[in-house]
């Protein structure tokens, strides 16, 4: 890490520290809210400071998006766009999402691998940039678009099946991933060369290696590939049909401590190494990245509400569960999340370190969000922290238990000043989980 990376690791720290204890001392969190999502926004301007700064190449063309799963949240998406950062969106709610944060559709790329018809056909409507998935899918973009012209930048999406990383469900460029079109299955670069042939209107190619466990080498290695592909359809189209590679997001981010490792810069610069034909003009880039750019800006804090002990284990149960940390509950091994043990004013927790767990408040065996983890003894009144839970945790609720979907609260300030807090997400009503359960519903017959 280099001083400058790591001095602001620690006024990030700092800032997340100042904003806990007034979080508490403010009741962002309390009895009645008993569970709060955090945001730090002076860290969201700075990864997306860096991460334009690291693909900033004269003469290219770069648009990030931001893939809107990751922290599915208007004003999120709001700020994202301030800081020139478009949407990156799978679904129709993550489209609308996009639109009502004013992302304008020229900065928006629709990815995903189900889309309807009438998905198709509203994002070729409005002009949005669509990778198609599969052949059937190409067949049907032809069809609505011999019924209706468009101004969509329109691709394909190739699995370059350069293999997995550490985590199976994360890894989207294996042999038999689902998405796109698998690349070195026989006939597949064909069917790719003879589909672009025939329809002049494809100029952009997309991959997407994979999230969360896929290195860095093999991140750059799927994008050498799609790079590859792409010369090989403008050689034989005889100019430069593929004008555009969307490169996707993945880039991993280190729950293990404050650092930001890798970087952007990092990743680029590997990029400049491995494909320097996408920096040298004749490409615009598209990128798609999530994670990396929320996760170390986000903190879940939670009250204690009981404290207790079984087969000599002591036992944290919190209100911070799988409906915030679902991913870390579900699969612990590679998911794990740095959890602070934190005092009643949400002051770290001082104490010999003691091995026990953080429990949720959901109704099965498994809720833990830390097993075995050695801290300061939590205690009832206390509070506890799951650091780097900005892209993915608590904006991607699950609900069960009826459990309601937490306050979220963006922050910023200074270091070591009092930080002010802006909403982002009001708290679930119980008349909003009411409504959402069919609560106003007729009831069914016998
Ligand atoms: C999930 C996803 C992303 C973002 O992945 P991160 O690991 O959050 O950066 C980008 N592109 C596509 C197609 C995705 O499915």
């Amino acid at each position: 890490m280099t001083d400058e990376a790591r001095q602001a690791a620690e006024q990030a720290a700092e800032r997340r520290s100042g904003a806990l204890r007034a979080a508490v001392a403010r009741r962002l969190v309390s009895e009645e809210q008993p569970v709060v999502g955090l945001l730090d926004t002076a860290g969201v301007r700075r990864s997306a400071t860096a991460l334009h700064a690291a693909f900033a190449t004269p003469g290219v063309a770069v648009q990030h998006t931001f893939a809107v799963k990751a922290a599915s949240l208007v004003p999120v998406l709001g700020l994202l766009r301030e800081y020139g950062l478009g949407a990156e969106v799978a679904s129709p709610g993550e489209l609308a999402l996009a639109r009502a944060a004013g992302i304008p559709p020229a900065m928006t790329v629709l990815d995903s691998p189900a889309k309807s018809t009438a998905e198709l056909r509203e994002a070729l409507a409005l002009g949005i940039a669509v990778n198609a998935d599969n052949p059937e899918e190409l067949a049907r973009i032809d069809a609505l678009l011999a019924a209706a012209p468009s101004a969509s930048p329109l691709g394909l999406r190739v699995n370059p099946q350069v293999g997995g990383g550490s985590i199976d469900a994360m890894s989207t460029a294996t042999a038999t991933s689902k998405f796109g079109v698998a690349l070195r299955d026989p006939g597949a670069e064909e069917w790719v060369l003879r589909s672009y042939a025939e329809r002049p209107w494809l100029t952009r190619l997309h991959t997407h290696t994979g999230s969360q466990g896929v290195p860095l080498p093999l991140m750059a290695a799927g994008v050498r590939a799609a790079y590859d592909l792409a010369e090989r359809i403008n050689a034989a189209a005889g100019r430069q049909q593929v004008t555009t590679l969307d490169i996707g997001g993945g880039l991993p981010v280190d729950f293990t401590s404050d650092a930001t490792d890798p970087t952007f810069g990092a990743y680029a610069d590997l990029l400049r190494a491995e494909v320097p034909g996408l920096f040298d003009g004749r490409y615009g880039i598209v990128t798609e990245f999530g994670r990396s750019l929320l996760a170390k800006h986000g903190t879940v804090l939670a009250r204690v509400e009981y404290a207790k002990s079984a087969g000599g284990r002591p036992i944290a149960v919190t209100h911070a569960g799988a409906q915030v940390a679902t991913r870390t509950v579900f699969a612990p091994d590679a998911w794990p999340l740095r959890v602070l043990a934190l005092d009643p004013q949400g002051r770290p927790k001082t104490g010999e370190p003691v091995v026990q767990d953080v429990a949720g408040p959901c109704c099965f065996a498994g809720d833990l969000v830390a097993r075995g983890r050695a801290l300061p003894l939590l205690a009832a009144g206390d509070h506890v922290a799951l650091l780097d839970t900005g892209a993915y945790y608590f904006s991607t609720h699950f609900a069960y238990n009826a459990l309601p979907r937490p306050a979220v609260w963006a922050y910023a300030g200074e270091p070591g000043a009092e930080p002010g807090f802006a909403p982002v997400r009001a708290a679930q009503t119980l008349d909003e989980l009411l409504a959402e359960s069919g609560a106003a519903l007729p009831p069914l017959q016998p």
